[in-house]
């Protein structure tokens, strides 16, 4: 690891609802480039922890950084609004079920948030609509609509919308566990194609042989608590607590 400041950081996250506690002291940091996988059992807070980055869940206690930004910082009604639109610009988002615009065809999916919140030009949008669809292999389906489209190209579409904005980083939370199974690798493979270019993710992956291969560590969380993190091959092929023993014995 190196001395430099972390780009992602989160510091002693807690988060509970009521009496249960779904993070427990969670502290999590990300270099610029790197590629954070998360695993663990069901309800081990890992959405929760992933929507906390940008706020959507805020946390209960600890801290939130992108970069030199606090992202859940405690401000006056307007202020927060302003401030957190602005951050979460910054961060690109997908979730497991897409999410896509069913009335707007892929082209304006695509440009919807780059046109009201960057005030692109329709050129400008119809230029990044085909460069961002390019880079998912969708420029061809450009014109359709979401219900036209299969799981699989409907994810990749919503890689592409959240490219669009330009991210610092780029949250996945099992953006494959929706899909049937000969679809998950044609988004696999987009994931893994950002990766080589270096963006900074944070992937809530069940894929352990994914997140093996595009990784450079990974975390396993168990109720609410890191219990054991790593390089991929510690991780996958070296694990020291039982309880991560155990789940991957299901689970690999
Ligand atoms: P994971 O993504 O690892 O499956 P989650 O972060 O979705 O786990 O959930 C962690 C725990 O928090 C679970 O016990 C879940 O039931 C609980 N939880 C999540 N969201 C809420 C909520 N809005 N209200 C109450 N409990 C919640
Ligand atoms: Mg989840």
């Amino acid at each position: 690891m190196t001395d430099q400041k972390p780009f992602v950081d989160i510091r002693h996250a807690k988060k509970s609802y009521g009496t249960l506690e779904v993070l427990k002291d969670i502290n999590l940091q990300v270099q610029k480039g790197q590629i954070v996988a998360i695993i663990g059992p069901s309800g081990s807070g890992k959405s929760t922890l992933l929507r906390a980055i940008n706020d959507l869940d805020p946390l209960t206690g600890g801290e939130v950084w992108l970069e030199d930004k606090q992202i859940n910082k405690k401000l006056p009604h307007r202020q927060y609004e302003a401030h957190i639109n602005q951050v979460r610009q910054e961060i690109g988002m997908v979730f497991q079920h897409f999410n896509l615009f069913p009335h707007l065809r892929v082209r304006e999916n695509v440009t919807l948030a780059p046109k009201m919140l960057k005030g692109i030009t329709d050129a400008e949008a119809d230029k990044l609509a085909e460069e961002q669809l390019d880079k998912v292999g969708m420029l061809e389906r450009i014109d359709h609509y979401p219900s036209q489209l299969s799981g699989g190209q409907k994810q990749r579409v919503a890689i592409a919308r959240a490219l669009a904005m330009n991210p610092k980083v780029m949250l996945f939370d099992e953006a494959t566990s929706a899909l049937d199974p000969e679809l998950v690798e044609e988004v696999n493979l987009v994931m893994k194609k950002l990766a080589e270019e270096h963006m900074t993710m944070i992937i809530v992956t069940h894929e352990m042989s994914f997140a093996e291969s595009v990784c450079d560590r990974v975390l396993f969380m168990d109720q609410g608590v890191v219990v054991e993190e790593g390089p991929p091959e510690v991780i996958f092929r070296n694990p020291t607590s039982d309880r991560t023993k155990e789940f991957l014995r299901k689970h690999l």
